[in-house]
């Protein structure tokens, strides 16, 4: 079977071979206060900067999900007044959870084609805000915030407002520039190509100190626990050793992200011009210049939709179903850097052949 969805999508075919390790290796029944722990614990982060080119001065997290690091952002950074705009399901539910948690937390939807730093009013939006939160790469829809945008909105945004940014699909298939976000939250069945169950928490040195001046201790996963942990190359609860030990080993054997990165983007654009050439599809997203690079929504007709999954299913590839308002006139398609090019030449054959 082929799989295209994106998350949790297809892992790196020498994550079985890394499994055996871990068993053989005795990495599960590691305690996680050991130095052997430890040991995987600091190569892993090394590799995460090395690899990922993160700032030396930003800091790396392991939680659960995702998910979970919303919450933790919405609890550890929360001062007055935040401000959540989204054009899709997953920065819907982000912007939801936190205005369950923080009050003062203004939501302001966005249409998926325009451009966020065209939006009416964001200077407006974004004057006494302290935290914005923005779905750089918004998983149900297939659209993206670029850096060239995180660039303006972080130039409009007061001095000290930080930039928290779910890259959950993006982190690990693109170039980040990371000095533009004060969090970036992500998990690792996306583009790292690992089984679901490890989210992660890259900080900058302002988020830090945004978590000590505010001085939260009253949760398991208070961002200042999970830094006194980390500072030690431990983590703040038992953790997923298994998750951490197969990322370092995936990573160890990565190419750097900036050698990724051209060929996820230059297999995107090659992609989506097919689509466009040769299948009844269309892109959900007509404007190019928020086009996703690592995932893609095509759109057609509810019937099209289910018979083309239908045959797929029966020719052995799995497309991902489309997402909240979108499910039932999408398909989602993951770029991500675990599928070789030689399954999209057959997701290609497919789509092309199936009309
Ligand atoms: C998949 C995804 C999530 C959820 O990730 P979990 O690890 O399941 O919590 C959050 N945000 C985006 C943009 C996603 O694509």
């Amino acid at each position: 079977m082929l799989t295209f969805y994106p998350g949790p999508s297809k892992i790196y075919p020498q994550v079985g071979q890394f499994l055996q390790d871990a068993v053989c290796d005795g990495v599960l029944s590691l305690n996680h206060r050991s130095a052997e722990f430890m040991n995987i614990m600091r190569r892993t982060l090394e590799l995460f900067h090395e690899r990922l080119n993160v700032p030396t001065d930003y800091t790396i997290y392991f939680t659960s999900s995702a998910t979970e690091c919303w919450e933790i952002v919405a609890q550890s950074l929360a001062l007055k007044q935040r401000f959540h705009p989204y054009n899709g399901s997953f920065g819907r539910k982000w912007f939801d959870y936190t205005a369950n948690i923080v009050n003062a937390t203004g939501g302001v939807w966005f249409d998926p084609e325009t451009n966020l730093t065209d939006i009416e009013n964001l200077a407006g939006w974004l004057q006494n805000t302290d935290l914005v939160g923005i779905t750089q790469n918004e998983t149900s829809n297939g659209t993206r915030v670029s850096m060239a945008s995180l660039q303006k909105i972080r130039a409009v945004a007061p001095h000290n407002c930080l930039l928290v940014l779910d890259a959950t699909s993006s982190m690990a298939g693109t170039a980040l520039d990371w000095s533009l976000g004060d969090v970036w939250l992500a998990s690792v069945q996306k583009c790292f190509g690992l089984p679901p169950g490890l989210g992660i928490m890259v900080c900058s040195p302002r988020a830090l100190a945004r978590a000590v001046a505010i001085g939260d201790r009253t949760r398991y996963n208070s961002l200042l626990f999970m830094h006194q942990n980390a500072e030690k190359f431990q983590t703040h609860y038992t953790p997923n050793t298994l998750g951490i030990y197969l990322l370092m080993r995936v990573l160890e054997e990565r190419k750097n992200i900036d050698e990724i990165g051209p060929k996820i983007t230059a297999r995107m654009n090659d992609f989506t011009d097919f689509v466009h050439k040769n299948t009844r599809f269309e892109t959900l997203i007509k404007n190019a210049a928020v086009r996703s690079k690592t995932v893609i929504a095509l759109e057609s007709e509810a019937e099209t939709v289910r018979r083309v999954k239908t045959a797929a299913l029966t020719n052995g590839i799995i497309l991902g179903n489309g997402y909240g308002q979108w499910a039932k006139t999408t398909i989602r398609i993951a770029n991500f850097p675990a599928i070789d090019d030689a399954e999209f030449d057959q997701l290609k054959m497919f789509l092309a052949h199936y009309q």
